[in-house]
């Protein structure tokens, strides 16, 4: 069992801490550099990402976050966080971490009352997992070192980049566990 964060600074933290447990992994809330310095593998949630950019700095964690991803530790980012993650941001631009080389267009795949769910399409390499999306970025450009493990209609919606895997959905939300399995495998 290894002990896993999410970062409870904002946002949908609280379904992927019970996701991580279903797994039978060991589970805190990060909020402080020294928490994160405690635990082996990292949840980005969803949320606000303009909101967490804020607060990121408040809590001066964008140091210790970057170290966290240099040092190779398994990190899954979902919605805001893929905004976070990713290299550029459009509609509108803003800062993020660069930490995945694709390009994100926040909130283009509908408003919250066209929040909805699917399975990704049969092929993806993940398989078709279960996809809930909500204000959910669209993956606009996939850079050439970036792997995509999931589509939805042809559209990359989960990508990976060394230890940093990102989606444009909501895995915590379903009943699938199979993406913070892949990522965390079971404890
Ligand atoms: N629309 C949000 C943003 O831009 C992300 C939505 C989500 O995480 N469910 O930050």
């Amino acid at each position: 069992m290894s002990r896993l964060g999410v970062l409870a600074l904002q946002g949908g933290y609280d379904a992927h801490a019970k996701a991580l447990r279903d797994l039978g992994h060991a589970v805190d809330e990060v909020r402080t550099a020294d928490e994160l310095a405690a635990v082996e593998g990292l949840v980005l949630p969803g949320g606000e990402s303009t909101t967490h950019l804020i607060l990121i700095d408040r809590f001066a964690l964008e140091a210790p976050l970057r170290a966290f991803v240099a040092s190779g530790k398994p990190v899954l980012a979902t919605c805001c966080g893929l905004i976070l993650c990713a290299a550029e941001v459009v509609s509108p631009p803003q800062k993020s971490f660069g930490w995945v080389d694709v390009t994100v267009a926040r909130n283009a795949w509908g408003r919250q009352v066209h929040s909805f769910e699917d399975t990704a399409d049969p092929d993806s390499a993940l398989g078709p997992v279960g996809l809930l999306f909500i204000r959910a970025p669209r993956i606009q450009r996939v850079g050439t070192g970036v792997q995509v493990l999931a589509t939805y209609r042809g559209e990359p919606v989960l990508v990976r980049q060394g230890n940093v895997t990102a989606g444009a959905f909501h895995p915590e939300l379903t009943k699938d566990r199979s993406v913070h399995a892949a990522v965390f495998g079971r404890g």
